[in-house]
């Protein structure tokens, strides 16, 4: 459903400080028409790390670039190793309150532009948000790189604890991109698993650094944005341009932006507001003020 954008907003270039006041948030999602733009923010409440926040601890992940996964195979090894460990967590997540309440904003018919999402998670679909753009692809699925072959992780993870029993190190830590840290020791040995129907090379079916998002998918976000008569960033930094360009989209529309994270984000000056609150909080708090029951 396209909604004509009620409210107006003129960004002033100024970086607005974070806010603890609900209410523009409260205003935005009340008028409906909201187009909610997620990232790993939203899911730290489940026990999904979000390695660009706190801490800064991206500088310690570094994680698989397309180029290297295509062009080597003990770098596909390494990553299926750690993404096979990286797996069991993110086969254990839960959604949080953040989840429940876009979810249920969606079903009170608010989401007039649906959800995009920077998570490869699945949460809020767990959550049951329907409309949901995975702008980077999700962990649940994998893709033949040779035949284009598509089929659900839980099998390829089956498949792999089969072909490597008694694999259990302990990792040093596990990323929001489902990849666990593993020393060359740990990995070594473990067993790859080739496509089903033509024995090529599988690939999660998430957009790697490196890799661009498909087009068709740019677009339809863009479609969205057009749509939508505010922009609620969630739990996302913006520091990857994938989601700022639509945050860029909205305000040079005069589409109003409005960001929950704790942290300043790229995207603070095209905003309306910045309140920093724990995303789960701040949305059964905007949900409880709208008159939206979380359920
Ligand atoms: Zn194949």
């Amino acid at each position: 459903m396209r909604m004509r954008p009620t409210l107006s907003w003129t960004p002033t270039g100024e970086l607005p400080p974070g806010t603890t006041d609900l209410e523009p948030v409260v205003d935005a999602v009340r008028a409906g028409g909201v187009l909610v733009l997620s990232g790993a923010g939203i899911s730290t409440e489940s026990g999904i790390p979000d390695y660009r926040g706190e801490g800064g601890s991206l500088s310690r992940h570094t994680p698989m670039t397309y180029q290297d996964f295509t062009g080597d195979a003990r770098a596909r090894r390494r990553y299926w190793a750690r993404s096979h460990l990286g797996w069991r967590t993110f086969g254990r997540a839960r959604p949080n309150d953040g989840h429940r309440a876009v979810a249920a904003f969606g079903r009170a018919g608010l989401l007039g532009g649906g959800v995009i999402t920077q998570n490869v998670d699945g949460l809020h679909q767990a959550a049951g948000s329907e409309d949901v753009v995975e702008l980077h692809g999700g962990l649940d699925r994998v893709v033949c790189l040779d035949c284009g072959d598509t089929s659900p992780r839980r099998e390829l993870a089956r498949r792999l604890e089969e072909a490597n029993p008694g694999f259990d190190p302990v990792p040093a830590a596990i990323n929001p991109d489902g990849d666990a840290d593993l020393t060359d020791e740990q990995v070594a040995g473990f067993h790859v698993m080739p496509c089903v129907v033509c024995g090529g090379v599988l690939k999660p079916d998430v957009v790697f650094f490196g890799e661009t998002v498909p087009a068709e998918r740019v677009e339809r976000c863009r479609e969205l944005v057009r749509g939508a008569a505010s922009v609620l960033v969630l739990g996302s930094s913006l520091t990857v341009m994938s989601g700022l360009r639509f945050v860029r989209q909205a305000a040079q529309a005069g589409t109003p932006v409005l960001i929950v994270n704790r942290d300043p984000t790229r995207g603070d000056t095209l905003a309306a507001a910045r309140v920093a609150l724990p995303l789960g909080e701040a949305l059964t708090s905007v949900a409880e003020r709208v008159g939206v029951d979380v359920g």
